[in-house]
């Protein structure tokens, strides 16, 4: 039998009803793994204390039989979502010792289903980055190589799945991290359609692109995971009736749209050869490929540089220093913010705020919060346009596999990363990226993943190329 630690939820869901494998023994397996790798990988910022009450109350309504899916599964939670009664710091001096006073929606939900959290997983500070080099905490190291960083924001989340510290995990994804992540350790990550996870208790990046999506090992475990957290939520004004949910079918032979003009530079020669691979294979089993032109597309990076920032700058003014967080005291009203939050916040994240204050600007704000905005709008028109002639859109997820810790210091080539990402938080539409292989650096195979970009309310479309792709 697989290792506890090492199952799928899907595995895991089977061994506990046939009596092979005890809540217990699960929840020991995860969390001795975590307790032994941690300390190398960094993977999280606190590894919890088993809570017993929890562990046999799931054990119990799996006995009784009506157990949910999720009942007794222990998973990682990145640590800019809330859990009542622990730390919840994004990664961040400022919110290092803030414990959360209420429960995240998502988190009600699973504790509804008797699901056990077994850590708050590393990012970068408040979500921003693609390697968690910007953690407060120190980096997370890819399992792979831990030379290379493991992706970011939501890096740790995707290595505590990766190195099975976990048997699944959440994270956030404002402009590609979970997905982003997730192609760099071997996983599959969705971020859903803006509006089918309620934002309630998740620390706000970009309140118009984040969503909560699950890092798991198999797009079935995604399935579940997303089943679990989504729905209409009275926290959250954003999120979609359930009644105009209705879950949309996926048609059995897919139409994969290809925008190639997208791919013809600085994507890697084995990336690219790898996509045609996963390509042709879906060919094979039976689904199409269909020319699509996304020009606007290439704007979607520039357009996602003015717009997030300009919600970080809004979303991060709560923390002065006054309320709660890190309170340094100076000589005057104005000292007091200056210092805590020059003290608070990192590198990064002073960088984004400067930056978002300014394209808000009242001499600016037209120049480039409102010409973003409206690149915006043409991105989602052509993406319907082009779902006219397909029903999912492929590309590589990242144009290189995961790289080495210091190699994007410069922050241009960091945002470079997130070019084929960021496009679904613009317009809205749930993503996914699954993995399509490996390729070789300096004698290591390094996983990389094949992204589709479905229409919204598609996700039905995204697993079910997802499971196409094996
Ligand atoms: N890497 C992107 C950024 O730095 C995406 C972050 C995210 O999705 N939270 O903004």
């Amino acid at each position: 039998m697989t290792k506890a630690n090492e199952m799928t939820i899907v595995e895991a869901v089977r061994a506990l009803r046939a009596r092979e494998l005890t809540v217990r023994e699960l929840w020991d397996a995860c969390s001795a793994a975590a307790r032994a790798k941690n300390p190398e990988l960094n993977a999280y910022l606190e590894i919890f204390d088993a809570d017993d009450t929890a562990i046999n109350s799931a054990q119990k309504r799996i006995g009784d039989g009506d157990a949910p899916l999720l009942c007794g599964i222990p998973i990682a939670i990145k640590d800019n979502i809330l859990i009542e009664g622990k730390i919840a710091s994004a990664a961040s001096k400022m919110l290092a010792n803030y414990r959360a006073t209420y429960d995240a929606t998502v988190i009600k939900k699973l504790k509804n289903t008797g699901t056990l959290f077994i850590g708050r997983t590393n990012m970068d500070e408040f979500a921003m980055g693609s390697s968690t080099e910007h953690s407060a905490f120190g980096p997370t190291k890819n399992s792979h190589d831990i030379s290379r960083v493991p992706g970011g924001s939501s890096g740790g989340s995707a290595v505590a799945v990766a190195a099975h510290l976990c048997i699944a995990a959440l994270g956030s994804d404002t402009g590609g991290s979970v997905r982003q992540p997730a192609a760099y350790t071997g996983l599959v990550g969705l971020k859903p359609t803006y509006g089918a996870v309620s934002r309630s208790g998740l620390i706000a990046m970009g309140s118009s692109l984040d969503q909560i999506g699950p890092l798991t090992k198999t797009i079935e475990d995604a399935h579940v995971l997303y089943e679990t957290i989504r729905g209409i939520d009275i926290l959250d004004s954003t999120t979609i009736p359930d009644g105009l949910y209705g879950v949309l079918a996926s048609p059995k032979h897919l139409r994969v749209g290809v925008p190639w003009r997208l791919l013809e530079n600085g994507v890697d020669a084995d990336v690219l050869t790898t996509f045609n691979t996963t390509l042709a294979h879906l060919t094979d089993t039976g689904h199409t490929l269909v020319d699509v032109e996304l020009p606007m597309s290439s704007h979607a990076l520039a357009a996602y540089y003015v717009i997030m920032p300009a919600e970080v700058s809004t979303n991060l003014a709560r923390l002065d220093g006054m309320r709660y967080g890190l309170a340094e005291r100076g000589d005057t009203l104005l000292e007091d913010y200056i210092k805590s939050r020059t003290e608070g916040f990192g590198e990064e994240t002073r960088r984004r705020i400067l930056l978002g204050t300014f394209v808000l600007s009242s001499g600016y704000i037209d120049a480039y919060y409102k010409k973003a905005d409206a690149a915006r709008a043409v991105l989602r028109r052509e993406y319907e346009k082009a779902f006219e002639s397909c029903d999912v859109i492929a590309f590589p997820t990242t144009p290189s596999p995961a790289f080495k810790f210091g190699q994007k210091s410069d922050p241009l080539s960091m945002y470079l990363e997130d070019i084929f990402t960021v496009t679904a938080n613009l317009t809205g539409m749930p993503a996914i990226s699954v993995p399509m292989g490996m390729v070789e650096r300096e004698g290591k195979n390094l996983p990389v993943g094949i992204h589709f970009t479905a229409p919204h309310q598609s996700e039905n479309s995204l697993f079910a190329i997802g499971e196409a792709v094996y």
